[in-house]
């Protein structure tokens, strides 16, 4: 098919026209059960009444006008994340990527205006994801990502996935912060202990670093807290969200306490479009729901039923899964084929996953599934391992 879009992606050759909760519906008439959520976004499913009304509405009354005034509906949305966080102020961005750059210059700033403007240095972790601007790809370190587009970004250093001596050896007297998921999503849905983000506040506390975390992709109940820190008893002093927080309308938001944003004075940031009125009334919708009693209960209700069908699942198939892990509903199949096969196998039997690092299939539905949901998801993910398990060679069949 001849297209004008840039080819920087790997498009499926299909294209949807509808969603209702958690199913899609193709240009070809066919549904879909999407356990993509595009990539951990429409945490409320397709088409949420509460999102379509307050995005409608909103649309009738005022789309933009600037940071110039004084921004209602975003003075709401950040009071809401600050009241149900460990943050006192919100910068509003428009991609997860953005919110990230937010984070990184709040955290520099915040040694500045302590007068150690050398503290410029920010430790990360293998496998992590940080976006696709310039920084933020430095922040990653992924060689891939990173070649053909000129000088790295200074002063990111990246030590092994959970090594906490590595960590402890790259901090110097220039080390400003140190950046960490709480669960790697693009890195393979790879789990960071509760004691290992402990250990990360203690350091941060003895050389006195700001902690930032990138809950962009495990923010708003996607790990079944509001927030992923939350499952290890400290907070950070900085973190990104954005990928559910607009349930499909583009969001970012950089959280702070006081004292981290304290560099962050009049004019050292800003952006035309953030904390945009349609943004930031949908933002508020979403919160309205997922904040709703008995909500993220739901959601760690399915997760469990989910996780332990699935469990089930790899048990027959031990030739083509071999492994299942994650926090709440951001679960992780660790494929023994190519990660690739086990996507296309699922989307030919209609349902809709993700790739991510490490030879992992992701699992990412709406918050809003239901039992049934999960049963046709066990169904279709048991009926694409036979197709796969057909193809394979003899040796490595195993007896269900
Ligand atoms: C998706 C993601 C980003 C980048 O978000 P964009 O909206 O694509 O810029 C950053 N960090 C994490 C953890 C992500 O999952």
């Amino acid at each position: 098919m001849l297209s004008h879009l840039l080819p920087t992606y790997a498009r499926a050759e299909l294209a949807f026209e509808r969603g209702e909760g958690v199913w899609l519906t193709a240009t070809t008439g066919e549904r879909y059960l999407d356990f993509s959520s595009g990539v951990a976004v429409n945490v409320l499913g397709h088409a949420h009444p509460v999102l379509v009304e307050a995005l409608t509405d909103q649309a009738h009354k005022l789309w933009h006008v600037s940071n110039l005034f004084q921004m209602p509906e975003a003075e709401k949305l950040a009071k809401r994340l600050c009241s149900a966080s460990f943050a006192d102020v919100v910068f509003f961005a428009n991609s997860g990527a953005e919110a990230m750059e937010a984070a990184i210059k709040t955290a520099r700033k915040f040694h500045a205006a302590n007068g150690q403007p050398e503290r410029v240095g920010i430790i990360t972790f293998e496998g992590a994801f940080h976006g696709r601007t310039l920084a933020t790809l430095a922040a990653g370190g992924q060689q891939k990502y990173l070649e053909g587009f000129g000088p790295v970004a200074g002063g990111f250093t990246q030590v092994a996935f959970g090594d906490l001596d590595a960590v402890k050896k790259a901090i110097t007297p220039e080390t400003a912060a140190i950046i960490m998921e709480p669960v790697q999503g693009e890195g393979g849905v790879r789990v960071v202990p509760g004691e290992f983000m402990r250990a990360m506040r203690e350091l941060c506390d003895e050389h006195g670093l700001m902690l930032v975390f990138d809950e962009v992709q495990t923010g708003l109940g996607r790990t079944g807290e509001l927030f992923g820190y939350q499952r290890s008893g400290i907070s950070p002093d900085i973190m990104a969200l954005a990928k559910a927080l607009g349930g499909g309308f583009p969001i970012g938001a950089c959280l702070a306490t006081s004292e981290a944003a304290k560099g962050m004075t009049v004019g050292t940031h800003g952006s035309t479009f953030g904390g945009n009125p349609l943004a930031t009334r949908v933002g508020n919708a979403v919160l309205d729901v997922v904040l709703a009693p008995g909500f993220l209960d739901h959601s760690r209700k399915m997760a469990l039923l989910l996780k332990q069908r699935l469990a089930e699942l790899k048990d027959r198939h031990a030739s083509i899964i071999s492994e299942v892990r994650g926090e709440g509903l951001l679960i992780g199949l660790r494929s023994v084929v190519p990660n690739g096969d086990l996507v296309a196998a699922c989307r030919a039997e209609k349902l809709l996953t993700v790739a991510a690092g490490d030879n992992v299939v992701r699992l990412l539905p709406p918050l809003i599934i239901s039992e049934d949901d999960i049963a046709e998801a066990i169904g279709m993910i048991d009926r694409a391992c036979t197709r796969l398990t057909a193809h394979q060679p003899s040796a490595n069949k195993v007896a269900s």
